[in-house]
Parts: structure tokens; C-alpha cells; sequence
């Protein structure tokens, strides 16, 4: 693309994230909704239907799971209605690995929650002072959460509605708190050895050292796969095998490479469920889409988080980075500049997904600043001119807590005298 079709590019894709406590919870009001995103030129809802804990369509696979008042209302239903009747697209958005303490999976499966090397759950966990009230489910156990509870939800889903897209979030390990203490339940202590190949089913006891160790290097001699784990594995406490799959050697004496084995688990873990997923809302509704809610460097989330989305191209249809102000160092000029250079590697890193539209949070524009529109604009301009086709506002809220739907419809406006 040229430096020419950027400028005249135009952003055929606007969208925004919404709660369902924003669309209200009546036809009138949901109507009402809908006509707002359209005043505002936005063609695109991506709909919260799964929080952390609860659900908000009338579901029969899992009733308990509904949240207060949308078991009478079929919220999906009048929200699809009223947005196919104006153009809009609507993704179905899925809070995937955050569940509450208090919601309906954990109460019923508390042995699908991820654990810490003490045993705890993510709710045993402070942040910034505060207890963690959030549990995060193991994306690794089969059967377990990913593959009992969250796929059969997202196949209901996407059988029972005429969405465009189901969307994924939190599709990943935990990032704020605490990135290498998950996942060690029990599931894990016993598959991470086992999906590096580090036992064998066979000869649970022999060492397979090699016979002579004649090369320069001990790790040199990594080929014949000599039994990587310690010979009083069995008897070990949860937090001295943790530490060991974390911090120990491949070779008794060689570098400390086992944090490599654990990484690697954990990114195929969500690259798993992402294709598993994918597998079920197709089989479920021929031709349905998948989207994503990504952090916005690739590698480094596949390290911090699990989320190695460079490799969800067959899994993913299109990648929606979160390339929010506070997930950028510096001050809001420096942000327009790292913003725009990131996008272009994003670029790079969704070549095998059908579209990418980034995405950028309302209130951290503000985070240092009064609230202007200016700032809005800029933001909308710089991503605009990086040549992408789409973009989406976080979120439909926090438009309203800073009144800026005008802004909006007017920073759009472009976009759309060229329809
Ligand atoms: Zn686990």
C-alpha cells in the first residue's frame, strides 16, 4: 500500500464494544440503542452475551448460568433484529478464561479453576491491595471448562442467533496478576512433563542418559529424550514441582531451560481451544466468523499470557488488537507515534486472518488531560491512515461518560460519505 492509498483509505469496519446494561434490557430500549450506533455511523456492536460469571440470553444448555432478567428477555434476539434492520454487524463477545467466584461454573466445577503453585485459585490472589475476586478457569483440562462449558455455550450461541462474528476475550492466562503462576492444578502438573515429552508411559522410571557424553555441550545430548524430571517427582509437594517446571534444567547440571516447555504449553493450551472453538461455531452455523479481542504485541503476550495469536489465523477470522493508551508508554504524542507502529506490525502478525481492526479505550485518551474531542479524532485519523480496514471503540459507555457520540458521528462522517 502507498503512502497515496493511505490518505484516501477509508474505514469501512466501525465498531464499538458494548455491555448489555448499555442497550437496556426492553425492545424499545435495545431499538433506541441501535439507532444510536447508527446515528453515530457506527456499523459494528461487538455485544458482551458472556461476562466474568454470567450469560444474557435465555439459555437451555445452561440455565443456571443466565443473569437476573434474561431468562424472560431474549436479548440476543431483539438486539440482531434491530441491528440487521440498520446495517449493523453484530460479533457475540465472549469474556472466555474469566470467571466470577461467585458464577455458576466455578460453584459447579471448582476443580476446573487454575491454581497457583500454593493450590489457590486466582481469587486467593491481591491486586493493587485489593483481594482478586475474579477465578480464572484452566484453558489445559479436557474434559474441564474450555471444552464442558464455554464451547457447548458458544455453539448454542452461535446455532440460536444470526450473529456475524463470535467474539473472544480474556483468551489467555491472567496478565495483571501474577504471569507465571498459572496454571499448576493437578491437570497440569501431570500433562506440562507430558506434552514436552519429558516421561514416558513406558519406562516411567529409567533416566535415558545417553551413553557417553562426548559432545561439548551437555545439551547437545537432548535427542535420545533422557527423563527430564527428578526421581522424587512422586513424592514432591504442588510447589516444589511447580517451581521445578518453572525454574528447573532439562539436564541435571545443564541451563535452566524449563520455563521454555511451560511457555510453550501454555500458548498451545489457547491455541487449542481457539481451534476447538472455531470447529464448534462452524459446525454450529456454516459461515459464521470468529473475531478477537488481542493484546497488541504478539510475542510478548504469547510469553506473559499465553496468547500466541500470530498462530490463530486458521482459528480467527479477524484480529482486533486493544491497542489502548495504557498499554503504551509515554505521553499521548508518543502513544500517536508507537500506535501507528504497532499497527504495522500487527499487520505482520495477522497475515493468515481475513481483516484487521484495532481498537482503542475512550478513557485512557483522558488519563492525563481534560477530556476533549481532540484527542478522540487524532487517535481515529492516526488509525485510519495506517490503511486498515476497521476500527473499534472501547466503548459504548464510556462514549456516553464522555459525550461523544457527536464526536463520533462526525469523525466517521468521511468514512461514510464515500459508501
Ligand atoms: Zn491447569
Amino acid at each position: 500500500m502507498t503512502a497515496d492509498s493511505k490518505l484516501e483509505n477509508r474505514l469501512k469496519i466501525r465498531g464499538v464494544w458494548s455491555n448489555p446494561g448499555e442497550a437496556g434490557k426492553t425492545a424499545p430500549e435495545v431499538s433506541a440503542f441501535a439507532q444510536k450506533l447508527q446515528d453515530a455511523h457506527i456499523n459494528l456492536v461487538a455485544m458482551c452475551f458472556k461476562t466474568g460469571g454470567g450469560i444474557h440470553w435465555p439459555s437451555r444448555l445452561f440455565p443456571q448460568a443466565v443473569a437476573e432478567g434474561y431468562t424472560e428477555f431474549d436479548f440476543p434476539a431483539v438486539l440482531v433484529s434491530e441491528c440487521a434492520k440498520r446495517g449493523i454487524r453484530v460479533h457475540a463477545w465472549f469474556i472466555d478464561f474469566m470467571e466470577s467466584a461467585t458464577g455458576a461454573a466455578y460453584h459447579e466445577h471448582p476443580e476446573w479453576a487454575m491454581r497457583n503453585p500454593e493450590g489457590g485459585t486466582t481469587a486467593s490472589e491481591a491486586l493493587r491491595g485489593r483481594t482478586y475476586h475474579s477465578v480464572w478457569m484452566c484453558p489445559a483440562q479436557r474434559p474441564g471448562y474450555a471444552d464442558q462449558w464455554l464451547i457447548p455455550l458458544m455453539a448454542e450461541f452461535a446455532e440460536r442467533y444470526d450473529v456475524e462474528a463470535v467474539h473472544h476475550d480474556y483468551i489467555r492466562y491472567p496478565g495483571d496478576l501474577a504471569p507465571d503462576r498459572y496454571c499448576f492444578c493437578d491437570y497440569c502438573l501431570r500433562e506440562i512433563p507430558r506434552f514436552a515429552g519429558h516421561v514416558t508411559d513406558a519406562f516411567p522410571d529409567r533416566p535415558f542418559y545417553h551413553d557417553q557424553y562426548d559432545r561439548p555441550y551437555i545439551e547437545s545430548h537432548w535427542e535420545q529424550s533422557p527423563r527430564v524430571l527428578p526421581p522424587n517427582w512422586d513424592v514432591l509437594p504442588r510447589a516444589m514441582k511447580s517451581r521445578f517446571l518453572l525454574e528447573g534444567s532439562s539436564f541435571p547440571g545443564g541451563r535452566y531451560d524449563l520455563d521454555y516447555f511451560f511457555y510453550r504449553y501454555r500458548t498451545h493450551a489457547i491455541t487449542r481451544f481457539a481451534r476447538e472453538a472455531a470447529e464448534a461455531v462452524r459446525a454450529a452455523k456454516p459461515g459464521m466468523l470468529i473475531s478477537a479481542a488481542l493484546f497488541k504485541n504478539a510475542v510478548q503476550s504469547g510469553r506473559f499470557i499465553g496468547q500466541d495469536w500470530q498462530t490463530f489465523g486458521p482459528w480467527v477470522d479477524i484480529a482486533m488488537p486493544m491497542d489502548y493508551r495504557d498499554h503504551y508508554p509515554g505521553d499521548f504524542d508518543t502513544y500517536m507515534i508507537l500506535l501507528a507502529e504497532s499497527i504495522e506490525q500487527q499487520k505482520e502478525w495477522a497475515r493468515d486472518y481475513r481483516s484487521l481492526w484495532p481498537g482503542f479505550a475512550i478513557n485512557q485518551l483522558f488519563r492525563d488531560a481534560e477530556p476533549s474531542p481532540e484527542r478522540f479524532h487524532r487517535t481515529v485519523d492516526c488509525i485510519r491512515n495506517t490503511g486498515v480496514e476497521g476500527i473499534c471503540l472501547f466503548s459504548s459507555g464510556l462514549l456516553t461518560r464522555y459525550d461523544l457520540w457527536t464526536d463520533v458521528r462526525e469523525g466517521f462522517a468521511r468514512d461514510v460519505e464515500k459508501d
